[in-house]
């Protein structure tokens, strides 16, 4: 079983004589005591319990600190011994906070907050306290505060004095190295976030690369193919259409053959702005679907939708006026468009899969029609058989 660890006891020679410090030191010993037992009870995972008996210590603390300090300027004791006695109170509330702070990280919290109180206790109620109430009582009785201050200097008990400064410079000692130990922890967990962090955009700018066309700066095939899937497979369980449309830009390769590849690389990146503009909702997906053919996903959109999305893409390449001196079509660069929209079925539905293959065979159809039929237009795909008789 483990053992807790011994409690800090009261001893009569911490007693000041000042029955009201002496009142306020039991009470800290006491709220000390709690918070080992609630570390003792509850350990470091329980944070409730803890952090309020934690609070409890500091709020306490603080007041006491307080009213000693008022004590203090009350009596007109000495500003220097007033200075390190206020010294004294900030650092231990800092430690305390630190130690607070950082009992995630610590070996064992149980020890290192046990230790400190108790160590601090003694010293304090022991030496600077003790001190405290013997001034008080010198300038009671008649001595300036200086001298009684300077009173202090003198040797008492030079076995006495000698240890508790002897025990005040490890002290001293201790919490420097505690507090260096806690930044080196805040420092290294800080470059672990900010790696972290670093690595996640990273991760990030990646996953948009590898889904993203580097020419045109829209969605690749491979993305699509993996939204189409999607697309489909939840407008099936919703019974919902799904429009899809096939763009292609007619007699490309005489443009690019008439104006340079690289005049055709910008025509593809502006004929893909027009598009993309004419896109209303978040849901729609624009992509490049191979060389100079674009395909549209149109989430819950029917054929009439679909067919209307169609037309304003083809006026949006229309109204750009891009000079195309070699089509046949017409002086300025225009698409065709094959237009598809059903609920998906799947081919076969106890094999699983989606319909997207039909949907995409479907728009890529129509727009094969739309190319025999003269281009610069869009064509939208007959209604689906669907149970065709077996010959
Ligand atoms: P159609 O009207 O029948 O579609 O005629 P087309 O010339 O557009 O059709 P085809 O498929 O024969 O040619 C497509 C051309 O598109 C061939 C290729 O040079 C061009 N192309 C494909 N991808 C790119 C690209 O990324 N940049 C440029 N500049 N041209 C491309
Ligand atoms: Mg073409
Ligand atoms: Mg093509």
């Amino acid at each position: 079983m483990a053992m807790m660890r011994t409690a800090f006891v009261w001893d009569e020679s911490f007693a000041t004589g000042l029955p009201e410090m002496d009142g306020q030191h039991r009470e800290l010993v006491n709220l000390f005591n709690g918070l080992g037992l609630a570390l003792f009870v509850h350990g470091v995972q329980d944070e409730g319990p803890l952090a309020d008996a934690f609070d409890r210590l500091l709020r306490y603390t603080e007041s006491h600190f307080a009213e000693e300090e008022a004590l203090m300027r009350r009596m007109a004791l000495d500003p220097r011994f007033i200075a390190s006695h206020l010294a004294a109170h900030t650092q231990f509330v800092e430690h305390l906070q630190a130690i607070w702070g950082q009992r995630a990280s610590l070996p064992d919290l149980r020890v290192t907050l046990t230790d400190f109180l108790t160590s601090w206790m003694a010293l304090h109620i022991l030496g600077a306290d003790q001190s405290l109430a013997r001034q008080v009582r010198a300038v009671e009785q008649g001595r300036t505060p200086a001298q009684a201050f300077e009173d202090e200097g003198e040797p008492r008990d030079a076995g006495t004095r000698v240890l508790t400064q002897l025990v005040t410079r490890l002290y001293n000692a201790l919490i420097s190295q505690n507090r260096q130990l806690a930044l080196a922890n805040q420092q290294l967990e800080e470059r672990v976030a900010e790696r972290t962090r670093a690595l996640e955009e990273a991760n990030q700018a990646l996953r948009a690369m590898v889904r993203t066309d580097g020419l045109l700066g829209i969605a690749n095939r491979a993305h699509f193919d993996e939204r189409i899937e999607q697309a489909c497979s939840l407008a099936w369980r919703q019974e919902r259409h799904v429009g899809l449309l096939m763009i292609d830009l007619d007699h490309f390769k005489r443009y690019n053959d008439w104006y340079g590849h690289r005049q055709g690389d910008i025509c593809l990146q502006v004929v893909v702005r027009a598009v993309a503009g004419v896109l209303k909702r978040d849901t729609d997906l624009l992509a490049r679907y191979g060389g100079e053919e674009l395909v549209v996903i149109l989430p819950d959109t029917d054929r009439e939708g679909s067919v209307a999305v169609a037309e304003r893409v083809l006026q949006a390449v229309r109204a750009l006026q891009l000079n195309h001196a070699d089509s046949p079509v017409a002086p300025y660069v225009t698409v065709s468009i094959g237009v598809c929209s059903r609920v998906p079925a799947p081919a076969d539905p106890s094999r699983g899969g989606s319909g997207a293959a039909g949907l995409i065979a479907c728009a890529d159809e129509a727009l094969y029609r739309a190319k025999g039929a003269g281009r610069d237009r869009s064509v939208l795909a007959e209604k689906a058989v669907k149970f065709q008789a077996v010959a």
